[in-house]
């Protein structure tokens, strides 16, 4: 199969900035790819300039080295799957599936045939005669699934593809899409601004603000290692505190020294913002080094965790124990919060409107 790529690719709308501004990605072949971002931030339009749905303001877009900027989408052979799902509601369940495919004039029996297949391959058998109309929502989506699979497209596109669908429904489809596209093989992309998707579902997480890519990589590296405070506030929850650099540690507003392994690469001086993970943060039986003491403002069990609200340097720090730690400190009183050196991230001043 053809690799996709794209390079420089930018979309301004008229004034104001570009919705999308000079991405660079690279799609590996079998890959999923997830576009994914707070709203507004562009993922719609660069998903659409892949599909061919808009054309790019700069920039190029290659499959398997071939320009294809200009091709228009019904040449590029990609499937989609839109938010809605876009079902014909007055065709039958098989033609739907099959619409491609009687566009492109292939026989009425293969047609039905294939769409059969596909609604095997999908956990809908024996559905074909239905109206979309008489299906749940779960099934909608795989109907909308299998037509997008019908002319076996190089390139598989869905635009928030779970959003109709319910907590617990959109969680069971995640696992079965992200199944389906290992089993084909089949380069994917999919929008959508929920992290958990996103982290579910992809080899790769490009986590985009304000049409840019804040960074591409694979979700363990974009939690463990975010590119910078926004990334790190946007995926997962992350204590944030601003700091000065001094001899490669960070010092918060009220004094105290904290050590980072490796030391921060930073001239002494120079403003920083640091970020913890409350599950990377521990409690500690008294001072020391890396060590915070706060006020406890809140506590809460909740399932796999217990979580202590704590105040300290003028805002409020959580920590996450596992449910079963001995520890659960009362309202009102000190504790000492660590902070592993090696798990405190510092990103340059500039990041200081991400802390809160
Ligand atoms: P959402 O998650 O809310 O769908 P998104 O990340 O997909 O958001 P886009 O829909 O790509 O974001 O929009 C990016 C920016 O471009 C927004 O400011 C939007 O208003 C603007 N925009 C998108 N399409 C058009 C258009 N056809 N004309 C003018 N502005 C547009």
């Amino acid at each position: 199969m053809a690799e996709l790529r794209i390079a420089g690719v930018t979309k301004s709308f008229g004034a104001g900035p570009p919705a999308v501004e000079r991405i660079d990605l690279r799609f590996a072949d079998g890959e999923l790819t997830a576009l994914l971002g707070p709203s507004g931030c562009g993922k719609t339009t660069l998903l659409r300039m892949i599909a061919g749905l808009e054309t790019p303001s700069a920039g190029r877009i290659e499959l398997g080295g071939a320009d294809i900027t200009a091709l228009p989408a019904h040449r590029r052979r990609f499937g989609m799957v839109f938010q809605n799902f876009a079902l014909f509601p007055h065709l039958s369940v098989a033609e739907n599936v099959a619409y491609a495919l009687s566009i492109a004039g292939v026989a009425k029996a293969r047609r039905l045939a294939r769409a059969e297949e596909l609604l095997e391959l999908v956990r809908l058998p024996g559905l074909g005669a239905r109206r979309v109309g008489e299906l749940s929502g779960g099934q909608r989506q795989r109907v909308a699934i299998a037509r997008a699979l019908a002319q076996e497209p190089d390139v598989f596109l869905l635009d928030e593809p779970m959003s109709a669908l319910d907590a617990q429904l959109r969680e069971e489809m995640q696992v079965e899409l992200r199944l389906l596209q290992q089993k084909l093989g089949i380069t994917t992309i999919v929008v959508t601004h929920d992290q958990r998707e996103a982290m579910t579902m992809a080899d790769q997480v490009v986590v985009m603000s304000k049409g840019r890519a804040e960074q591409v990589a694979p979700p363990q590296e974009v939690y463990r290692n975010p590119a910078n405070a926004f990334v790190a506030g946007f995926i997962g929850k992350a204590n944030m505190l601003p700091a000065t650099a001094m001899g490669g540690a960070a010092r918060l507003d009220c004094g105290t020294s904290l050590a980072l392994s490796p030391p921060a690469a930073f001239r002494d001086g120079a403003e920083l913002v640091l970020a913890c993970r409350p599950e990377w943060m521990r409690l500690a039986s008294g001072p020391g080094p890396n060590r915070l003491p706060a006020r406890v403002a809140f506590v809460r069990d909740i399932g796999q965790v217990r979580e202590i609200h704590a105040e300290a340097d003028g805002r409020t720090l959580v920590c996450e124990l596992p449910f079963s730690a001995p520890e659960r400190p009362r309202l009102g009183e000190t504790i000492h919060l660590e902070f592993p050196p090696d798990m405190l991230r510092a990103f340059p001043a500039r990041d200081r409107a991400e802390v809160a």
